[in-house]
């Protein structure tokens, strides 16, 4: 059977983000030269990423043209995903490792029967049918291997875990699709990300290549500041540890960890956080992990592939100056 494979579409300000772009790449591995990938995008104002969708070598999207799915939640856009799965027979369905993504799998879970997955670094076709997906667990410390059956699959992938397609530039083709009445309570559940986007002028965490966080090392909200201006010479994502967002440091939004956001940039850089399990947990994954810490026997230091042991408030500005000097910034 030759596969059908939808990919949901996430944009940020009216571009696909690079989780899309990476779960199109592993979308057309999968259906190799025989299969089809589809697109999914909901929302308004959709052309530029349809011809985006094209760009990557996808050529037949479904378009939810409908302004209250801007910034709707993975329950209200799960109801258009399934219709379109439905229209164009897919038996997989792949999105990026977001925290809409990871919402969405669920919801398709209990809405399209489907067996899904999170956090996929690796997804084959197994020998003995079905997808074999290979998965980061226990904080980084162990890979699982699962085999998904059945005729309905839906993974999300982790970020940064896969590369990009290289191939395209086809025309995309934009199929209208009326779809079900999406019910009122879904569509007042709204995407904090999408809300949280428009309060820090830097990339959003979750998609970002390179995040810088801070922890309580850095004392108190001013202290903080130090992180941003780092992250900012480095074009970067901030993050924080639970202790700042519990401290009203910065918001909820920030928090990496277990109970915040999974990110696996590929440089993270840690900034007075201790290095507790429920951290480690969301960034662990990370290609490179560099630590700042006066402490050299805290946790962080066993994960970081490098350490800087000393003083934050005489370290980070002076990395950030320096970064801002080699990459020909003026002086923040
Ligand atoms: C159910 C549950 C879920 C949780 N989920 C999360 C989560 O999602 N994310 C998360 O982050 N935490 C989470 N936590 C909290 C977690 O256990 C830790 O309490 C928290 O991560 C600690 O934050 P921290 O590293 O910033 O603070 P601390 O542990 O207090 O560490 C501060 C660090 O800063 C260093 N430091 C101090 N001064 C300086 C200086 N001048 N220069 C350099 N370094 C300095 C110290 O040596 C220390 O290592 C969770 C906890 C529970 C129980």
């Amino acid at each position: 059977m030759t596969p059908s494979i939808l990919v949901v579409g996430e944009r940020l300000s009216g571009h696909l983000t690079s989780a899309t772009r990476e779960a199109v790449g592993v979308a057309l591995a999968l259906a190799g030269p025989e299969g089809s990938v589809v697109g999914f995008l909901a929302g308004s104002s959709l052309d530029r990423s349809v011809t985006e969708f094209g760009e990557l070598g996808v050529t037949r999207i479904r378009t939810r043209e409908d302004p209250r799915l801007d910034a709707a939640g993975a329950g209200a856009i799960a109801v258009s995903v399934v219709a379109s799965a439905e229209a164009v027979s897919a038996s997989v369905i792949v999105t990026g490792g977001t925290e809409f993504g990871r919402d969405l799998t669920g919801r398709l879970a209990v809405r399209w029967s489907a067996a899904v997955a999170n956090g996929v670094t690796e997804a084959t076709w197994a020998d003995a049918g079905g997808l074999r997906v290979l998965r980061p667990v226990y904080g980084g410390r162990a890979t699982e291997t699962r085999r998904l059956t059945g005729s309905r699959i839906a993974i999300a992938i982790r970020p940064h875990a896969f590369a990009e397609p290289t191939a395209g530039a086809a025309v995309a083709i934009a199929e209208p699709d009326a779809g079900p009445e999406i019910p009122d309570p879904l569509l007042a559940a709204r995407r904090t990300e999408v809300a949280a986007a428009g309060v820090s002028a830097g990339p959003a965490l979750s998609d970002a290549s390179i995040v810088v966080s801070g922890g309580r090392g850095v004392r108190d909200a001013n202290g903080f500041r130090l992180v941003e201006a780092l992250a900012d010479s480095l074009g970067a994502a901030v993050g924080a540890s639970r202790a700042v967002t519990d401290a009203g440091w910065r918001p909820s939004s920030f928090q990496v960890g277990q109970t915040g956001k999974a990110v696996s940039p590929q440089l993270y850089i840690a900034v007075g956080i201790s290095g507790a399990i429920q951290h480690i947990v969301g960034m662990v994954s990370s290609r490179v992990i560099v630590a700042v810490n006066n402490d050299s026997s805290a946790p962080i230091f066993r994960v970081a592939d490098y350490g800087i042991v000393g003083d934050l408030f005489q370290i980070v500005p002076a990395l950030t100056k320096e970064i801002r000097r080699v990459r020909g910034l003026p002086a923040g």
